[in-house]
């Protein structure tokens, strides 16, 4: 008799734990919707759509060419990407970091958010995020089993926590604080009190401060974002996330740092170093060639967001939507009609006129009522966009 016993395995329970990543959700209502012919014009992303600069992509292969790059890499980042990074906080942020800052090369902020929340969250521990947030903020802390506590962001405050409406035994349990500023998906930046206010409420309460600041150089108008260094008492309390991928469209790449002081980048390094051997040392030196090459490579970059920013907000406008000008990343946050869910608007607006937005609630629960239009489509494409929105009517009372 071939009795073949029935065998099950199961995952951990961590992973059935987690919700289904909205956006592979989006990827199959877009599939759907091509099947039925509708041609998209996909707002909803929040990848780059510029190819990263020629000097980058020269000097990166100049790097490859070179065998000495071929192993393993300096798992840390070798020396000459630890003194380009100090000289990109001094350049950019006016920041000086003594020596006893250091960076971990990252393959992407991503891994860096995810790996530094592993290292410093015990089961059962309580992060603070303030929702909406980047889906990896929360899923990084279920998977290290601890708990997360939202504190909801809304338009009144600037898009800003209230560090006063936290009770005090949550600040009290709480292990760390995710922020990131300017922010995505609502496209708020910080002021400098605000975060004098948070180092301040993370001293008293012992937690840390992770800091995202993916969008530090996607800023118009003249704005700069500020660096939690740039705030004294913040070495001792915070990390701070930097990533190539947006500031020079190279979100293909994977590449970035996570830094801080020595004592914390250690233990993002311990444990990291289970997981890989590092980013390989030709992203580095790319990194390196980003950080170093003229900065109007950048800013060429910016205006043209900025251009397209202009360009929506003032025909939407035209449309009737409320929509706030953002003074930093690619995302307006707009309101969507009374009535509607996120969700309901978004396939409605995609079934009507193929345009792609993604819904608010992909941000987390907090973020009903909105969705997040990005600017990473060509002036051409905007327009088509906007011609089809006003042939749809889609405009509000
Ligand atoms: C894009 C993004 C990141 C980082 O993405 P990587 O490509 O992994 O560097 C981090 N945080 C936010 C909020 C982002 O939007």
């Amino acid at each position: 008799m071939n009795t073949v016993k029935k065998v099950k395995i199961t995952p951990a329970d961590k992973v059935l734990n987690l919700e289904k990543y909205i956006f592979v959700e989006l990827d199959e209502l877009k599939a759907q919707a091509r099947k039925r012919g509708i041609d998209l014009i996909d707002l909803g992303i929040g990848n780059p759509d510029r190819p990263t600069a020629d000097y980058i992509v020269k000097e990166t292969i100049k790097s490859i060419k070179n065998p000495k790059n071929h192993g393993y890499p300096n798992f840390r980042g070798k020396d000459e990407f630890q003194v380009a990074i100090k000289e990109w906080m001094a350049k950019r942020y006016d920041v000086k970091l003594d020596d006893d800052f250091i960076a971990q090369a990252v393959n992407g902020g991503k891994e860096g958010i995810a790996h530094a929340t592993l290292a410093f969250t015990n089961p059962g521990d309580i992060n603070i995020i303030p929702d909406p947030y980047y889906p990896v903020f929360s899923r990084a802390t279920k998977v290290a089993c601890g708990e997360v506590y939202y504190v909801p962001l809304s338009e009144e405050n600037d898009f800003l926590p209230d560090l006063n409406s936290i009770p005090q035994e949550i600040a009290q349990k709480a292990k760390i604080f995710i922020i990131n500023y300017p922010n995505n998906p609502t496209g708020a930046v910080v002021t400098k009190e605000f975060l004098e206010d948070l180092v301040k409420f993370c001293r008293e309460n012992e937690i840390l401060i992770i800091s995202d600041l993916a969008y530090g150089e996607i800023c118009y108008d003249g704005y700069r974002a500020l660096s939690i260094f740039s705030i004294e008492g913040a070495k001792d309390v915070a990390l701070e996330i930097h990533t190539c991928s947006k500031t020079f469209n190279m979100a293909g790449w994977r590449v970035g740092f996570v830094l801080g002081k020595k004592e914390f980048i250690d233990t993002v390094f311990a444990m990291k170093i289970n997981f890989d051997y590092g980013t390989s040392t030709i992203m580095q030196d790319a990194a390196i060639a980003a950080m170093r090459m003229p900065y109007k490579y950048v800013e060429a970059t910016m205006k043209k967001y900025q251009q397209r920013r202009d360009y929506l907000v003032k025909e939407l406008r035209e449309l009737g939507w409320h929509v706030r000008m953002p003074k930093a990343t690619m995302y307006l946050w707009i309101k969507v009609p009374e009535g509607m869910s996120s969700r309901e608007f978004c396939t409605m607006v995609m079934d009507k006129t193929g345009v792609v937005f993604t819904p608010g609630i992909a941000f987390g629960a907090g973020s009903e009522g909105y969705v997040r239009v990005s600017l990473v489509q060509d002036e051409k494409k905007l327009r088509e966009a906007v011609k089809r929105l006003k042939e749809a009517g889609i405009r509000y009372k």
